[in-house]
């Protein structure tokens, strides 16, 4: 593979700059040449007779210079070069514009090819700017199918032509071909060397398609097979045994009876964690599906066989009140829950760090702070994230790392359709929760527009006279932040609102504020003294406020969908009837398509499923926060059947060679052996 690794800089016309614009993009070898795939191909292999062609659409023509290109300048700066082409079946004038040089570049007499857009004035055909070439030079920029690349600064399409055909030349007939013999033969794939040939220049659009089926095809199967190394890995790990306990004693000590979904993740964490085997389990669940009561009861199990747990919220105030709950339900066993975040003072915390080390607290909750180097455990067995979107794999390895392969509890409201929670979360177990505790009444939603606001007032006058507290979101922290006037801002908002309802206390609340201040704030909102609260997004995540009936959302179209539905899911979690109102004037077709989906259901799986499809997956999770590899040419939301396919051959062959020990295998591996190398750290 030694022509793989050769430098772009010894590539003809590649200096110092120009190799720099290339590492832009990533481009750094010619290797990087061969993987850097076009995005678009332009269609340059039909030729059509001038009068024929249809207009407006890029056509090659062929055709002879009949008059002699003239030059003449129009105005200062604007220079035309002019002339008549003719073909059998009629005339077209060719215009170029600025490129005064090309009047020495075409004859008079001699036969082109141009490629461009016709128009017609009357009965005459024009072309402008096209891209043209002479008859003898035929297949270099037209008469073929012309590759579009990504660009950058610096470097044109035409060189990256150039480069790749050198690269490609160079790596092509020692590309190894990472899909063994067998899968290629058993699923129809081309082979490597012509894939990566035809997915640059393809010689038709079939074979353009051979070799997109086969590059996407290969891209899952790497990725399966990676994943499905991951999750044997730590098969193979000795876990901390914790004998299953009798968790109905838990349950009876319960303010409520779990429901049936909840039972069933308790039950297969406790089985995985009494398995002798690591656990790494997702549990998914909608907003309010009441998923900190599984991490409690796993907890619970892991402190009763006499070890720690951790618990991890993303923010203090998640933290401030996660520490609120587990007290609650873990105090009447005389477990001794403790608090760590940042900004509690060196000696608060010098005291918590000691007693985790001496084991006597059993359960700590925290943000980051337990992240730290100096945080020991006695002995820590079980690690639960909450809302892990909010962390990085490395952040999570991090903690794992305090221990000898502690269980590991995920939990997310994130719900992500299956067949994406199989690659993203391969190496995870999933339990869901698909079923809301009794008695939850659905959030009623609606959007308005501004003329709505009188009426809206009297909506929150009424709420708050009987008792409710209302939540309302702004998109920005300050006016002028961006330049739009109609953006609400929350300081401003909350001003607004205090002029209008003097009677009721408002408060604001903003990223911008000390994790201090904020929690101040919310700690009144918890204990009912505010009545309204306004707030960017810092209300997003998991705050638990079953007193809150409304929730307003100002330039609600300035959201995402999934964003919207976690904030709804803020309202609606006590026995109150509540609201879910979206202000809106957007015109824009996804933006109304998102508030038309938030009206229509309140199920997480359908709004994101949504959501998947307006946005594509890529923005949809902050793809490398999951940990989750950016995909090159295979789009995970499309390609959908592909990767089951590619995850069952996956499977298959790991079956067959779990360590991908054989000869014709060994690409395969060193193709796995990067991509988790590159992407996945250390997860375990
Ligand atoms: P989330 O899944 O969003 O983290 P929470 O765990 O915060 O949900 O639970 C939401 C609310 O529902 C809490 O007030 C919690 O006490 C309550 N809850 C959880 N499980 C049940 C249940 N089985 N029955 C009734 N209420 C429950
Ligand atoms: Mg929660």
């Amino acid at each position: 593979m030694a022509a793989a690794e050769t430098e772009v800089r010894y590539l003809k016309g590649v200096g110092e700059t120009r190799a720099k614009a290339l590492g832009k993009l990533g481009i750094f070898t010619f290797g990087d040449l061969v993987d850097y795939f076009p995005r678009a191909y332009e269609d340059r292999t039909h030729f059509s007779p001038i009068m024929a062609s249809p207009l407006n659409e890029p056509v090659c023509i062929r055709a002879m210079v009949a008059t002699p290109p003239t030059l003449s300048r129009i105005r200062r700066g604007m220079e035309l070069v002019k002339f008549r082409a003719v073909d059998d079946s009629g005339s077209v004038d060719v215009t170029f514009f600025n490129q005064s040089w090309i009047r020495n570049q075409i004859r008079q007499g001699e036969t082109y090819i141009f490629f461009g857009r016709l128009s017609e004035n009357y009965t005459r055909r024009a072309m402008t700017n096209p891209d043209w070439e002479p008859e003898a030079r035929e297949g270099v920029k037209t008469g073929r199918i012309l590759p579009q690349y990504p660009l950058g600064q610096g470097v044109s399409n035409k060189q990256l032509i150039g480069y790749v055909r050198t690269a490609l030349d160079a790596v092509g007939p020692d590309v190894p071909d990472t899909l063994p013999p067998e899968i290629r033969e058993q699923y129809r794939l081309a082979q490597a060397q012509y894939a990566y040939e035809n997915i640059h220049f393809p010689v038709d659009f079939g074979a353009l398609e051979l070799a997109r089926r086969r590059l996407i095809f290969e891209e899952l199967f790497v990725l399966a097979c990676a994943m499905d190394r991951l999750r044997s890995a730590r098969v193979a790990l000795e876990g901390i045994s914790v004998p299953e306990a009798d968790i109905g004693r838990f349950y009876d000590a319960l303010p409520f009876a779990p429901t049936s979904a909840q039972k069933r993740a308790v039950d297969q964490a406790l089985s995985d964690m009494a398995s002798g085997r690591p656990m790494n389990r997702l549990v998914q669940g909608d907003v309010g599906s009441g998923k900190t009561m599984v991490a409690a009861a796993c907890a619970w199990a892991v402190i009763s066989a006499g070890k720690q747990a951790a618990f991890m919220a993303p923010t203090e105030i998640l933290a401030q009140q996660h520490l609120a709950t587990m007290r609650g339900f873990l105090e009447p066993f005389g477990v001794r829950v403790g608090l760590l975040t940042g900004s509690m003072t060196a000696k608060e915390k010098r005291e918590v760090k000691t007693a985790l080390a001496d084991g006597e607290i059993q359960l700590i909750v925290g943000t980051h702070a337990l992240l730290t180097e100096d945080v020991a455990f006695s002995e820590l067995a079980l690690v639960i994230t909450d809302e892990q979107h909010r962390f990085g794999v490395n952040q999570r390895g991090a903690l794992s790392a305090k221990a000898r392969t502690p269980h590991v509890l995920v939990m997310s409201a994130t719900p992500i359709p299956r067949t994406l929670a199989l690659i993203i979360y391969g190496d995870l177990d999933v339990s869901v929760i698909d079923e809301l505790p009794p008695g939850r009444q659905k959030v009623d939603t609606f959007t308005v527009d501004e003329s709505y606001r009188d009426r809206l007032n009297g909506f929150i006058r009424k709420l708050v006279g009987e008792g409710r507290q209302v939540f309302v979101v702004c998109p920005m922290v300050e006016e002028n932040e961006e330049f739009d006037p109609s953006l609400k801002s929350a300081v401003e908002h909350a001003e607004a609102l205090k002029e209008a309802f003097p009677e009721f206390s408002v408060a604001c609340i903003h990223g911008k504020m000390k994790a201090k201040d904020k929690d101040a704030v919310m700690a009144d909102v918890v204990a009912g003294k505010i009545d309204i609260l306004v707030s960017t997004t810092v209300i997003e995540v998991g705050v638990d406020v079953p007193n809150a009936a409304l929730m307003i959302i100002e330039n609600a179209d300035r959201f995402g969908l999934s964003q919207l539905h976690q904030l709804r899911g803020r309202v609606g979690r006590g026995k109150h009837k509540s609201w879910c109102i979206l202000i809106s004037g957007a015109k824009n077709e996804e933006a109304k398509a998102r508030l038309t989906a938030m009206c229509k259901t309140n199920d997480g799986f359908k709004i994101s499923e949504e959501d998947l499809r307006l946005r594509g997956p890529g923005d949809f999770f902050g793809a490398r926060q999951h940990g989750l590899p950016e995909m090159h040419i295979a789009d995970l939301c499309g390609d959908m059947k592909v990767l089951e396919t590619a995850q069952s051959a996956a499977k298959a062959l790991l079956a067959r060679d779990p360590a991908l020990s054989a000869p014709e295998h060994r690409p395969l591996a060193e193709r796995v052996r990067r991509l988790l190398e590159k992407n996945i750290g250390t997860i375990n």
